[in-house]
């Protein structure tokens, strides 16, 4: 019965992917159904690990360097990258999001006691800040296997079926514990928060400073195909690229327009990436007896304010404290 009915809501979902090329996409239903549409990105987001990234990564000190180790890869956007085979399989560049919130995982990479502690704490922040449940894999068809290639960091866009894996060059990934819930807020469907279509209102893009050939990197998401969830632009994002991301000089790439949070700290969420991790994944629950789920955050330059519940002070302390 069960698999009759994943069957027939296959079929209904294929039968919707078609008549996305023939009619205009009801963007809002797909998104219902759960789909990402990165078609945006058309073939540039297929790829596959590529060596020379672990060559850079394997040279980068997080003690001198500026930016952070995700921000160096020749991936799609420094650290996107959908397996070539989807794209051979005729599949557009489409994903899911993962049911239930419940993501199944293998560590299949060598981490030392330091890199599988930083893994596990990255775990415990998405099950103590959102309802997402990542769970050692038994026999899940769909699951993330956490490996550390020698192919710099990255990671697919949301569920995109059958094993996927989420990439942990050590030891260059595998310094901040934001990295790893970087990575893995991709996996669950999640871009890059420069990149947000209304970007421009936020931060000043300095094209002078960017490296050749790496422009693409700061193109703008389609507002029609990308959802921020009604949570306003944030620079203290754990999805924000740092300001000097892809600078050829050391100078900034992007500049805030608005004092705020710094960008590309990879400490942990903001409260802005958790209300948008509750959101997408319609989480409604209770942390310490208050209601985190189900709200929306706005962002009026400088302060959160959530149009309801209230958090205790931890809550907050992970956004304003201890940085
Ligand atoms: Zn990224």
């Amino acid at each position: 019965m069960e698999k009759l009915l994943l069957a027939t809501t296959l079929l209904c979902t294929l039968h919707l992917l078609s008549l996305v090329q023939a009619h205009p996409v009801d963007e809002t239903l797909l998104r219902k159904l759960g789909f990402i549409d990165l078609t945006q990105y058309g073939r540039t987001i297929f790829g596959e690990p590529d060596n020379s990234t672990g060559e850079i990564l394997a040279k980068y000190n997080p003690e001198v360097d500026a930016g952070n180790p995700e921000e160096l890869g020749s991936y799609l956007e420094g650290d996107i990258l959908m397996p070539l085979g989807q794209a051979r399989n005729g599949l557009s560049a489409t994903s899911a999001r993962w049911a239930g919130g419940v993501v199944p995982y293998e560590i299949r990479g060598s981490f030392d006691a330091f890199q599988m502690n930083l893994i596990e704490k990255a775990l415990n922040e998405y099950h103590t800040r959102t309802c997402i449940r990542f769970v050692p894999r038994s026999n899940q068809q769909d699951y993330i296997s956490i490996v550390n290639g020698n192919t710099g960091c990255w990671s697919s866009v949301g569920r995109i079926g059958g094993r996927q894996e989420v990439n942990f060059q050590t030891p260059g990934c595998m310094v901040k514990v934001g990295t790893v819930v970087h990575e893995l807020m991709h996996a669950l469907g999640f871009l890059h928060e420069q990149n947000r279509s209304e970007r421009d209102g936020y931060v000043y893009v300095n094209w002078n400073n960017i490296k050749a050939g790496t422009e693409n990197n700061f193109e703008k998401a389609s507002s029609q195909t990308t959802d921020a969830f009604g949570v306003g632009y944030d620079y203290g994002s754990v999805m924000h690229y740092s300001a000097n991301a892809f600078s050829k000089n050391g100078q900034p790439t992007l500049v805030a327009k608005y004092s705020g949070p710094r960008m590309g700290q990879r400490d942990g969420f903001s409260g802005g990436d958790i209300a948008k991790i509750n959101q997408m994944y319609s989480c409604q629950r209770t942390y310490n007896g208050y209601t985190y789920g189900g709200y929306s955050a706005h962002y009026p330059y400088g302060r959160y304010t959530y149009s309801y519940g209230s958090y205790p002070s931890a809550y907050n302390n992970i956004y304003y404290g201890r940085r």
